[in-house]
C-alpha cells in the first residue's frame, strides 16, 4: 500500500466509523432531521481525518486587526493543500462572490470561464503551480466536500485577468453583437521610495487596494509561504488565490514588490502565460529588479497589466516596470520616488497599449492622485518612513476640486460616495468600491520579513451595506454578496508569526 492509499484508506475508516456511531446512537435513518444529523456526522469525520492530514503540520492560521494569516510550507502539492483546507470556508465564499462578478459584468456563464482555464490557462502553468492549485482543490474538498475543482479554481485565480482583458479581446475577435461595455481595472494608489527621499534613505513602500467593495472586503488574508524551491514570501491576499493579486509582497532576498493597474489597457495573448503564474513565480524565485523583470516578461499575456513598483533592499534600489503587452518600459534609481495610481507615462505604452487613455485630463482619478502623489512625496522628501506613508495611504486631498473630500479622486478612494463614479473603468456613479486595505513596509522591515497592514479603507472609515442598498437600489444585485467594510487598526505582520496566546 503506498501512502496515499493508506491515507484514504484511514480516512475512509474514520468516516465508517462516525456513521457506525451515529446509527448506534439514532437508530435507523427515518426523518430529514435524522439524515441532517448523518450528513453532519460524516462531515465532522471527514474535517477530522483531514485535519490529521500529515500535510497540514508545518501549516498555521490565526486572525488579528480583521486579516487571516496563514503559513504555508512545503512542496507545491503540501502548500496547496494547507491553502485549500486552512481557507476552505473563506475560498467558497470569495468564490461565489467573485464568480458572481465577472459573469454579472461580462454576460457570459460559468461554464465559458472553466472552458477558457482549461483549454487556454491550463496548459501554460508550471508544474509546480500546477500541482499547487490541485492542492487547494484537494484541501477544499477534504474539509467541506467542495464540489469546486481545478477548472473553477484556475478560471478564479484569473479572476483579474479573464473578465476584463480576455473576454472584451474575445468579443472584439468574434465582432460579439451588444458586447457589454468592459474596462480593465484601475486598481491602486501606491509608491516606492528611497535615498534622499526617506527619512533613513532606505526603501519605503506602501500600497492601498482599490476594488469593488464586494470583493475588497474579502482581500484580508496575510499569506507567509516557505516554499521547498525559491525565497520566502510575506504578501497580502485573497482566499484561494496563488498570487498576492492586489499585489504587496516581500521576500527572503530582498525583493520588494507592489503594483498599480494600468487604466483603459486593451489587449490580451491567448498564447502567453497567466498574470497570476507570472507574478507569484516573480515574487518567489526573483533575487533582483532584472530578474523580476525577466519573470514578469517570460510569456506575458498583457493580462492585468500593472505598473510594478520594484525595491531591491541589498542595492537600495527602486525601478518602475511599465508592462504593457505591445510595450513595455523600466525606469530604475537609487535616489527618487516613484509613485502609482493607474496611469501610463511611457509614450509608446500609452500609444499602442493605452489608446484610449487621456494622460492630461486632470479630473479623472488616475490623473488627479497622480498630481496628489506629485505634490504630498515632493512635500515630504527626507521624512518619509512607515508612519508617514501610512497617513499618505488615507489622504482624501481632491486635487482637482482643491479641497477635502473623499471621492474617486483621493488616494483613499471612496467612489461609494461620487456622483461622478470613474467612467474610465466604467464604475458607474456612486459605484461601491474604492480603497479596500492598505499595507507599508521598508527596508529594515522587510529584512525582517515584516509588514504593516490595515484592513479596511486605510483613513479608518466604515463602509456600511445595508443603508448603501437602500440609498442605491441599483447595487442590488450585490446584496447576496456586498457585507460591510469596518476599518481594523494597522497591524504588523511578520514571517513565521505564531498567533498571541
Ligand atoms: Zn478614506
Amino acid at each position: 500500500m503506498n501512502d496515499s492509499m493508506r491515507r484514504a484508506a484511514a480516512i475512509l475508516l474514520v468516516i465508517l466509523g462516525g456513521v457506525a456511531l451515529w446509527w448506534a446512537e439514532s437508530g435507523a435513518p427515518a426523518s430529514a432531521s435524522a439524515n441532517d444529523a448523518m450528513v453532519a456526522t460524516i462531515a465532522a469525520a471527514r474535517e477530522r481525518a483531514a485535519a490529521n492530514d500529515v500535510r497540514l503540520k508545518p501549516a498555521s492560521r490565526f486572525e488579528e486587526g480583521g486579516w487571516i494569516y496563514v503559513h504555508l510550507e512545503g512542496d507545491p502539492g503540501a502548500m496547496g493543500y494547507q491553502h485549500g483546507y486552512l481557507l476552505a470556508p473563506e475560498i467558497e465564499d470569495a468564490f461565489a462572490a467573485v464568480s458572481a462578478g465577472m459573469m454579472h459584468s461580462t454576460e457570459r456563464d460559468w461554464e465559458f470561464f472553466r472552458k477558457a482555464a482549461h483549454e487556454m490557462l491550463w496548459p501554460k502553468i508550471d508544474a509546480e503551480y500546477q500541482q499547487e492549485l490541485q492542492g487547494i482543490v484537494e484541501g477544499l474538498r477534504a474539509r467541506t466536500g467542495s464540489k469546486l475543482d481545478v477548472d473553477d479554481i484556475v478560471a478564479f485565480n484569473a479572476f483579474e485577468e479573464l473578465p476584463d482583458y480576455y473576454v472584451p479581446w474575445l468579443n472584439k475577435q468574434q465582432k460579439t453583437a451588444k458586447a457589454p461595455n468592459l474596462k480593465s481595472p484601475g486598481n491602486c494608489s501606491a509608491f516606492v521610495a528611497t535615498g534622499s527621499w526617506t527619512k533613513d534613505g532606505l526603501i519605503v513602500m506602501a500600497h492601498n487596494n482599490w476594488t469593488s467593495y464586494r470583493n475588497g472586503e474579502r482581500w484580508r488574508i496575510v499569506f507567509d509561504i516557505a516554499p521547498k524551491n525559491g525565497y520566502g514570501i510575506l504578501m497580502d491576499g485573497f482566499p484561494g488565490v496563488i498570487a498576492s493579486d492586489d499585489d504587496f509582497g516581500i521576500n527572503s532576498d530582498g525583493l520588494m514588490v507592489t503594483e498599480t493597474t494600468i487604466t483603459q489597457f486593451e489587449g490580451w495573448d491567448p498564447d502567453g502565460k497567466a498574470e497570476f503564474v507570472r507574478a507569484r513565480k516573480a515574487l518567489q524565485y526573483a533575487g533582483s529588479i532584472d530578474e523580476y523583470t525577466n519573470i514578469m516578461l517570460d510569456g506575458n499575456n498583457g493580462g492585468y497589466a500593472n505598473d510594478w513598483l520594484l525595491g531591491d533592499r541589498k542595492t537600495g534600489e527602486i525601478a518602475q516596470l511599465e508592462l504593457g503587452l505591445k510595450a513595455h518600459k523600466l525606469w530604475r534609481t537609487k535616489d527618487g520616488a516613484l509613485a502609482g495610481s493607474n496611469w501610463a507615462r511611457d509614450p509608446k505604452v500609452l500609444k499602442e497599449d493605452t489608446p484610449q487613455f487621456d494622460p492630461a485630463n486632470k479630473e479623472s482619478s488616475p490623473n488627479a492622485r497622480r498630481s496628489r502623489w506629485d505634490k504630498l512625496l515632493k512635500e515630504n522628501k527626507g521624512k518619509i518612513d512607515v508612519a508617514l506613508a501610512e497617513k499618505m495611504l488615507g489622504d482624501h486631498a481632491d486635487t482637482a476640486q482643491h479641497k477635502e473630500e473623499a471621492n474617486e479622486r483621493t488616494l483613499c478612494g471612496h467612489v461609494d460616495g461620487s456622483p461622478r463614479g470613474v467612467k474610465e473603468w466604467d464604475w458607474q456613479p456612486y459605484y461601491p468600491g474604492g480603497a479596500v486595505q492598505g499595507k507599508a513596509t521598508d527596508a529594515t522591515m522587510a529584512k525582517e520579513m515584516r509588514m504593516m497592514a490595515r484592513m479596511g479603507h486605510p483613513c479608518g472609515g466604515d463602509f456600511l451595506a445595508k443603508p448603501f442598498l437602500a440609498a442605491h437600489p441599483e447595487y442590488a444585485w450585490q446584496k447576496p454578496y456586498l457585507r460591510d467594510m469596518k476599518a481594523g487598526p494597522w497591524t504588523e505582520f511578520r514571517s513565521g508569526q505564531a498567533p498571541k496566546e
